[in-house]
């Protein structure tokens, strides 16, 4: 028998999935995988375990129910990020109740979609489907996209709309930035902190480095903006500096992290390039060297599906109109795969990628109702 929502929830938290472009941390997701495939079995879905090339601990979970190609994919990830056990109240991968609210790591990004999807598809007329549900689960969309460029690399024909379920507070989502990390290194020399002359100090670089991407951060502000997203300009954070070992020695070497959110219609090839002159330009004139690389995820910006119909039969059954968002998904590569996507799914993105994440069973529960509507709209209605 089917376990129920909370149960499901309850089992895909027991099973850690983080991944990680660190090795420490990085872990197999086939543990949730196999959760997501026996319940789909029993559904009567087809399911294909598929691992990722080169990479046995990581998978794709796609499975169908019925026939045909132009059917409804529902799409979530099966892997979560890093978190740091300490600053939990209580055990991560316990699901644990209190005040109605479900805690627990992947929660709300995106487990609890899982027990929706699956619930919305035990509650439909499965006899009477006349195109396909597709149910996806992705490996590494946390890390390196690699589960959905594995997708992209088979071109498989998957149907003709898409739902990721990433937690947007059940409101659609029909565009988001783009996003990449890049790491800039700067190299100097060491040499006796008494007398500058005996070195060349990589911090002395950063700083000047540092006020040349600020002013290029106003620059390109002014270049590019779209005033459908909160934050209507892309964004450049410093996140993470670090370099040099004692106050008493000239810093050789330093890095400094950034991550940068990009527009639809920018192209992340030419804002690298662009950060590349900024610093050399900076650093122009002084003995260091450096170099610019990127590191760990990055996602495309997604401009949104053509097809206002899909968009519109989904506000419909919301009750609220699509919307932008500042996080990126897997959607880009969806889209490229001819599916036209949207994002939709229970939970609040401001409580994902921190300690204490939760969803509410009422979430779930309305998220369960609202995917058995589009199932029904999009699998079973007349098209
Ligand atoms: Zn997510």
């Amino acid at each position: 028998m089917l376990p129920s929502a909370a149960d499901m929830l309850r089992q895909l938290i027991g099973s850690p999935s983080v991944s990680s472009p660190d090795e420490r941390f990085d872990q197999s997701n086939r543990g949730v995988i196999d959760l997501v495939a026996e319940w789909a079995s029993q559904l009567g879905f087809s399911v294909r375990v598929e691992a990722l090339p080169g990479q046995p601990k990581k998978a794709n979970l796609i499975a169908r129910l019925g026939d045909g190609h132009d059917g409804l994919v529902l799409s979530g990830h099966t892997d979560t990020v890093p978190y740091d056990a300490d600053r939990w109240t209580d055990d991560p991968f316990e699901l644990t109740e209190r005040d109605g609210k479900l805690y627990g790591l992947g929660t709300a990004d995106m487990k609890g979609f899982f027990a929706a999807a699956l619930h919305a598809v035990a509650r439909t007329d499965r006899a009477r489907l006349r195109r396909p549900i597709v149910l996806l689960g992705t490996a590494d969309e946390e890390s390196t996209m690699d589960g959905a460029k594995a997708l992209i690399e088979a071109g498989e024909r998957l149907g003709r709309h898409a739902l990721i379920g990433e937690p947007t507070g059940l409101r659609p989502i029909r565009k988001h930035k783009g996003v990449f990390y890049v790491q800039l290194l700067i190299e100097g020399r060491s040499g006796h902190a008494s007398n500058p002359a005996l070195g060349v100090n990589a911090i002395d670089g950063l700083q000047r480095a540092l006020g040349a991407l600020q002013s290029w951060r106003e620059t390109i502000g002014a270049r590019h903006r779209d005033d459908e997203f909160e934050v209507p300009a892309p964004t450049l954070n410093f996140g993470k500096v670090s370099g040099g070992d004692s106050p008493n020695r000239i810093c050789a070497q330093c890095t400094l992290d950034l991550d940068i959110r990009f527009l639809p219609g920018m192209s992340r090839a030419a804002v690298v390039e662009e950060l590349r002159n900024v610093v050399a330009e900076a650093l122009e004139g002084g003995a260091w060297s450096f170099e610019l690389r990127e590191t760990g995820a990055f996602a495309e910006a997604f401009a949104g599906p053509t097809d206002a119909g899909f968009t519109q039969a989904v506000e419909s059954v919301c009750g609220c109109s699509a919307k932008t968002a500042l996080f990126g998904t897997e959607a880009p590569y969806l889209a490229e795969l001819g599916l036209q996507t949207l994002i939709l799914g229970a939970g609040d993105i401001a409580v994902a990628h921190q300690p204490d994440e939760y969803v509410t069973m009422a979430a779930i529960g309305r998220a369960t109702e609202v995917y058995a509507a589009l199932i029904r709209r999009f699998c079973i209605e007349p098209a």
